[in-house]
């Protein structure tokens, strides 16, 4: 018997049956009402906004963080396997749940006060509004320890200057948690401000001319002297390494969303493989392309294993941001290679959007750069190895 599938390890029997369901769900929802409309939006270059309140109608927006606040109150397996299926359909799909989820919800659930959290975090799970997350700057990418953007307090609140690059859903965000400098007791500490899209001195600005995440909103945020009242204050912010809390969660969920866009690669490359003939036979048939079918499937099986592992060491309350950079680094790194083994295996149908390898190929390429590049996870996991700092 021919084994059709991507569980070759059968670990959809380690799943409860809720995990189950809601992974269906969102397979469901990414098949019916996302795929069929992904083709044109990545050429158009367009987020489809009208689809946002599906997701929190489904429960996808801080699907972990607890009913109290009209979230889902999952678990982080749940949460990793609606990762997946949502990147299944795009990478820019998935980086919308993860900036609004792990960028905005965590760090106001985990950072904010009270009067914050009961204001945002309904709002945002029920996608009434939509959160994006400022560290990057033009100058700071993998150092954001060196980020200009600056707070100053004056009368009442306190005063933004400074511009952040590379900011999903940016322009189209109704509020954004920025992260900057601000003094305090003669030296300066990295805090985290909600700004909203209204106040007088912040500008958004679309960032145009990108060949991957098409179907996604990526800004530049420009503060001109912008004044927030003291109450934007994120409290519970003490230093880059609140910052850094946010991205070990997102990053948790890029991991398991880049199996996801493996999976679509793999299975495209398969099918089309099964069907055509070249020579004498279909191309599935030679050992070169099975050599290259089989190397996908075990690297998705190794990385299906790893996100597992991971989920539950994160719901154990064991997880260690290392522990995350070797999940991201590893099935970015996979997927990437994936999506280009499928792209050679579909010859010249594979650079046509007809099939959606080029797509993922091209989102990848994104992913095994932003919230931490493949070098800096590596030099992470080797800090915590070897105990020696390679950074600087
Ligand atoms: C589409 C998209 C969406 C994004 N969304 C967001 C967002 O919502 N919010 C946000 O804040 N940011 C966002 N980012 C920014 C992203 O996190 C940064 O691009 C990323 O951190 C890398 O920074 P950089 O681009 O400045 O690259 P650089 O830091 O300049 O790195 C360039 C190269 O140098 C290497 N390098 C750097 N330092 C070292 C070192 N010490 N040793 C060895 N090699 C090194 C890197 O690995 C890389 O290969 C987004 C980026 C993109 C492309």
């Amino acid at each position: 018997m021919t084994y059709s599938g991507v569980d070759y390890y059968r670990l959809e029997e380690l799943l409860t049956e809720e995990e189950r369901m809601v992974r269906d769900v969102a397979r469901r929802f990414v098949e019916e009402e996302f795929l069929p409309r992904v083709q044109r939006c990545f050429r158009e270059g367009s987020f489809p906004l009208d689809l946002v309140p599906r997701l929190g109608q489904l429960g996808f927006l801080g699907m972990t963080l607890p009913a109290r606040y009209g979230c889902a109150g999952m678990n982080n397996i749940a949460y990793g396997l609606v990762s997946q299926e949502l990147e299944r359909g795009d990478s820019g799909l998935r980086s919308f749940a993860s900036v609004q989820s792990s960028l905005v919800m965590y760090p106001i659930y985990t950072f904010g006060s009270e009067e914050q959290k009961g204001f945002w975090l309904p709002r945002l799970a029920r996608a009434e509004a939509i959160g994006c997350f400022g560290l990057t700057e033009p100058d700071f990418g993998s150092n954001p320890a060196g980020l200009r953007t600056r707070a100053k307090k004056s009368a009442g609140g306190y005063v933004l200057n400074g511009t952040k690059r590379w900011i999903t859903n940016g322009s189209i965000a109704d509020v954004a948690v920025v992260w900057a400098k601000l003094e305090e007791d003669g030296r300066d500490t990295i805090r985290g401000f909600l700004v909203e899209k209204e106040r007088h001195g912040f500008l958004r600005r679309e960032i145009e001319g990108k060949f991957s995440f098409r179907a996604s909103v990526t800004s530049e945020l420009i503060f001109e002297d912008c004044w927030i009242p003291q109450e934007n204050l994120l409290p519970g912010t003490t230093g880059l390494k609140s910052a850094l809390m946010c991205l070990t969660q997102a990053r948790y969920g890029i991991a398991w969303g880049a199996i996801g866009a493996a999976i679509a690669c793999y299975e495209c490359a398969l099918e089309y493989a099964k069907s055509r003939v070249m020579f004498s036979r279909p191309i599935a048939g030679y050992q070169l392309v099975q050599a290259k079918l089989v190397w996908m499937l075990t690297e998705i099986t190794k990385a299906q294993l790893l996100s597992f592992r991971l989920g539950k060491l994160k719901d154990g309350g064991q997880l260690r941001p290392e522990h995350v950079s070797m999940a991201k680094m590893n099935n970015v790194a996979i997927a990437l290679q994936i999506a280009r083994l499928a792209r050679d295996i579909l010859g010249a149908n594979g650079i046509t959007d007809d099939y959606p390898v080029i797509r993922h190929l091209l989102n990848l390429e994104t992913v095994n750069t932003y919230e931490g590049t493949e070098d800096i996870h590596r030099l992470t996991i080797g800090r915590d190895i070897t105990g020696l700092s390679a950074f600087e």
